[in-house]
């Protein structure tokens, strides 16, 4: 008989978004008529910008001519948008290659892929609170796995240290779920770990585009070294509203090998074996966001998030309760008051003042006692639910 790929039976349930949809469809069951403030959503709620829209239809009038029509497109991405996103880190003073640059269909499916290139006897050690899907893919894959946790006395930025070893590490940052995000001098620690262990670091730079403070690194490879030791994940999910148009980039440095092999050759390989790359229309979405007038306009959407998200701390401020994220994030990570648990903190303000967030515990057992406030919601909900938060914090 077929022997499955048995790794598959250590995974645990994903008992947080699942946990969510069971608490609030009871709610309403029990409630018929109320209306919930939601700010758990990981999605976004605003539409793709002018820019992009544009260049789409296009797209899609330029497939519609015998003279203009695209077949396959090259596996590893649209010349035109490889040289637009190098250009892009260009202007910021990082020097990358268009083929060090690989279009994706999104970060997810590369976080799960690009672990293709790792042996499976590899570890990986993932910084915790993490997005559960880095765990759930090096167990199906059936790596060892070390967690490192952090908490509130390192403002959840947790350091190499020493004693650690590890092959694969995953830094995110700004973090989802936190908000936290490493300064230079901290990812320059990480960067001198990964050489010394010759390890490489996976770096999810998802949430980049929120980072406002000009003295904070928006990629890996704003550190000297970082092209020896890191590949970079990247997303137009948050950035410019891509998560259902479905757009990503991942960059592998071209000096970034190990034991003799060359990451970005073997990654060409894989992706040539693999996909038959991402759509010309929707890279042609995607190249508008490189444009100034792209780039201008997802800065409006990213600005109205960025409202939400400060509505939320000053909300937080008043009444006196620690959190970390928001500024430089698009979410807000809230110590529980009254050492309450973080499934605990979901109920009480579900019932209590009809808001829905995101428990930490579902993001690491070192989020319990935690919560996460997502911005990306409606700024009315986001005003009326902070409101409400606020009075409730405040009675204790
Ligand atoms: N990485 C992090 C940290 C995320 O929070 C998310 C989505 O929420 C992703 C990756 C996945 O992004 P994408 O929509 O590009 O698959």
């Amino acid at each position: 008989m077929i022997k499955p790929n048995m790794n598959y039976a250590n995974l645990k349930d994903s008992y947080l978004f699942f946990g969510i949809a069971q608490k609030t469809k009871k709610f309403l069951e029990d409630h018929p008529g109320e209306k919930l403030l939601r700010l758990g959503i990981g999605d976004v709620s605003l539409p793709l910008c002018p820019a992009v829209i544009y260049a789409l239809e296009e797209g899609v009038r330029e497939q519609a001519e015998k003279q203009t029509f695209h077949g396959y497109m090259p596996e590893c991405g649209a010349p035109f948008l490889r040289e637009a996103i190098a250009a892009h880190y260009g202007a910021r003073g990082i020097n990358l290659k268009p083929s060090e640059v690989f279009v994706s269909s999104g970060a997810s499916d590369e976080l799960g892929d690009i672990l293709d290139l790792f042996d499976r006897e590899s570890t990986a050690l993932i910084t915790e609170p993490a997005y559960p899907a880095y765990v759930d893919a090096n167990v199906m894959a059936g790596r060892k796995i070390v967690h490192l946790a952090s908490g509130r006395e390192n403002g959840f930025l947790p350091m190499p240290t020493e004693d650690l070893r590890a092959d694969i590490i995953y830094v995110c940052s700004p973090n989802n779920p936190t908000g936290a995000v490493y300064s230079r001098e901290q990812l320059k620690k990480w960067v001198e770990f990964a050489d010394k262990n010759g390890s490489v670091i996976l770096f999810d730079a998802a949430y980049e585009a929120f980072i406002e403070d000009k003295d904070l690194p928006r990629s890996i490879f704003e550190i000297e070294g970082a092209k020896d030791c890191a590949i970079e994940i990247c997303s137009l999910s948050k950035t410019a509203g891509f998560t259902g148009t479905r757009l990503g980039y991942t960059v592998i440095p071209e000096k970034l090998e190990r034991c003799g092999m060359n990451f970005n050759a073997m990654w060409v390989r894989n992706r040539t074996t693999k996909t038959n790359g991402v759509s010309y229309i929707i890279q042609r979405g995607g190249a508008a966001v490189f444009t100034p007038e792209g780039q201008r306009q997802i800065r409006e959407n990213i600005d109205y998030y960025k409202r939400n998200a400060k509505c939320i701390m000053s909300a937080l401020e008043e009444a006196g309760i620690w959190y970390t994220g928001g500024k430089n994030s698009p979410y807000v990570w809230m110590e529980c008051p009254s050492g309450m648990g973080s499934w605990e903190f979901f109920d009480y303000i579900l019932n209590e003042i009809k808001v829905v967030g995101t428990p930490g515990a579902g993001f690491g057992k070192c989020g319990e006692g935690y919560f996460r406030f997502s911005s990306f919601g409606s700024a009315e909900d986001t005003r009326l639910a902070a409101e409400r938060l606020k009075e409730l914090l405040k009675k204790g």
